[in-house]
Formats: structure tokens, sequence, C-alpha cells
């Protein structure tokens, strides 16, 4: 019998970090308000204010669809557009969310190199509205780090945001792996966010090391107006909140969400260069964040496979993608890497 094994399949295959666990059981240990008025929630919000340095509004939701296609509701009206890169997750993998839950939103899709919007693209688009014939552009989105494991510089997302601006348009960010981008860059949170232009974030804790729950940040407070209505019709208030934040407690203290996502980004660099140095296996993107996408000829892919690997395909064929997270070990690595050279 084979074990499976599926470090690499995802960042959403690791087990919860041990200090978003301890959290967990420190909030299982007594009764608590429910519907957010609790104490963890309350810290959680306060500690996001802290890390962005700014006063911003925080909510709860229980997934990374429900944060992208609520946030996207409230910014979008039913006739508003939302321009987003061909393979972002909303377009591929949310099964219309944001379209159902913007109530008549449609998805504008461009190109663009490394899983980055390109700007030409765009303008060009934005040229093409036809007034009142067209769809109106409501938004554009952008996910940090994208879905090829690259991250947007600041500059980058400054010349997004200064061209949504000059549209009047909001700016979403998808940050699944926003962690993973702020730690690749080094900078201050508040430096790709609210100080670029960014109008929300949708701040992934699950790829990060908690259970489940992602935050949704409003930098401009007047945006999230009633935003606790349409959260709590798609069924994404919990009654036992402190159990979404206690996690966010344990990563957001002494900055656990950036230890791990330095660990993941340092894992996904050594396997990329293992790859590429012991197996002459070249990364297709630029190891931005903790993706490492390859190319691997068949043989390879499920040689791999009858060996217990499990791991995705990704837009070609012969393209997979390889995902580190928190918890990924040396051991892991080079026990890949063995089989790797095993087969090849
Ligand atoms: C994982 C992911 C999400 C959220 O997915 P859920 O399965 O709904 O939690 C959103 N955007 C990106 C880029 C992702 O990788």
């Amino acid at each position: 019998m084979i074990l499976e094994r599926h470090e690499f399949a995802s960042d959403n295959v690791a087990p919860i970090c041990p200090e978003a666990w301890a959290e967990l059981q420190e909030a299982n240990e007594n009764y608590a308000p429910s519907y957010g008025e609790d104490n963890w929630t309350a810290r959680v919000c306060g500690r996001v204010r802290e890390i962005f340095e700014t006063d911003c509004d925080v909510y709860f939701v229980f997934t990374g669809t429900a944060a992208n296609a609520l946030s996207l509701a409230q910014l979008c009206k039913s006739f508003q557009s939302v321009i987003c890169h061909q393979h972002s997750h909303m377009q591929t993998d949310e099964c219309g969310a944001c379209e159902f839950f913007t109530g008549g939103s449609k998805l504008l899709l461009v190109g663009g190199a490394d899983g980055k919007i390109d700007i030409g693209q765009v303008e060009a688009l934005l040229a093409r509205e036809n007034e009142f014939h067209s769809h109106k552009t409501g938004a554009i989105s952008i996910a940090q780090a994208t879905e090829f494991g690259t991250v947007y510089r600041r500059d980058e997302i400054a010349a997004i945001a200064n061209l949504a601006r000059t549209h009047q348009l909001f700016l979403h960010v998808d940050g699944a792996r926003f962690a993973n981008a702020i730690a690749s860059l080094d900078c201050p949170p508040k430096a790709i966010t609210w100080e670029a232009g960014v109008d929300v974030l949708c701040f992934g804790g699950t790829k990060n090391g908690a259970a489940v729950g992602e935050l949704l940040i409003f930098f401009d407070k007047k945006i999230a107006r009633e935003f606790d209505y349409r959260a709590k019709q798609a069924g994404q208030r919990g009654s036992k909140m402190r159990f979404l934040a206690a996690p966010w407690l344990g990563l957001l203290t002494g900055d656990v969400w950036l230890r791990n996502a330095q660990h993941a980004n340092r894992a996904a660099r050594l396997l990329a260069s293992r790859l590429q140095k012991e197996a002459a296996i070249e990364s297709v993107f630029p190891v931005e964040a903790n993706a490492v996408f390859v190319s691997m000829d068949e043989r390879l892919a499920s040689g791999l496979h009858e060996r217990g690997w499990r791991f995705y395909n990704f837009i070609e064929p012969d393209v997979y993608r390889l995902m580190c997270s928190w918890s990924t070990t040396e051991e892991e690595i080079s026990s890949f890497i063995a089989d790797v050279l095993a087969i090849k």
C-alpha cells in the first residue's frame, strides 16, 4: 500500500499551527458572548488596526470565497463589473460566487504575465466601455500574492491604484496569501494596502495556519456601511465567533502570521532551487511567495503520483503546482527530491 503524501498539494492541507491551536483551546474553556461580542473578536480587531496602522473596519467570514464575493457585493452595484485577471481565483475557483452575491456583476477578464494584471489591457478595456450600453466598471480586483505565486511590488500596486482612482473605481485585494506577500516584500502592511490606495483587503488566515476564517478589512469605514446585514444574510456571521477569532489571535500575537509566511516562502525557495540544481527542473514563474510551478513530463508526474505524492496540474497540461506552508519541513522537501531523482 502506498502512503498518500499531501504536503505539496496546497497550503490548506497543512494542520493548524500550534499558536492558533493554543488560542482555540483557551477560547474553549468557558462561556462567552456570541455573534462577535466576545473578547477574542475585539482583540483581533484591535490587533489588525495596530498591524495596519489605521482605524479600519474588520469582519470575519468562513471562507476566502465568501470574503471575495461579499466584499465585491459591498463595492459594486448589480450593473457594475469587476476587472480581474483571467486566472484569478474568483474566475476559476469560486463557482460564480461573485456574480451570485453581487446579483449581476460581471467579471471582466484581462491577461498579464506571471498572474499579474496588465495595466495596458485594463486601460484598453476601460476605453471600450460604451456608456449605459455596457456594464459599468465598479472595481479592479487583484490577488496578492497572485495565483501563480508571484507578488505585486509596491510601485505596481500604486500604478493600479492610480488607474482605479482616475476612473473612480474601487481597488479590491484578494489576500488569501497576503501574509506571504508581506513576507516577500518585507514592507509594512499599510505600504501595499490603504497607503497605496487599496479600499478592501481579504486577509487569509486558513492558508497561513488557522483552522478556518478569513478577515475582511475595509480601510474606509463608509464602504462597510451595513456590511453586518450582508454577512448575516449570506450565512457568514458566526454565532460562536470566538472560534473564528481565537486562531487569528494566535496568528497575530507576536507576528506568528509573518513567521509562518516567511517559513513557507523559504521552503518554496529551497524546493525550487533544489529542483533546479539537482534535477534541472526550472520554475515556470518567479518564486516570490510559497508556490513553485514547474513543468514536468508525463512520466515524471505520474511516477510521483504513483509514489503517493499529491499535487495539481495548472494552466498547461504539463505545468504543476507545488505549494509550501508554515509546516513544510526540509525532510519533506528532501523526500520529494529523492523521489524525483529516482524516477528521472
Ligand atoms: C484559497 C484561495 C481563496 C479562498 O478559497 P476558499 O476555498 O474559498 O477559502 C481565494 N483566493 C485565492 C487566491 C486563493 O488561493
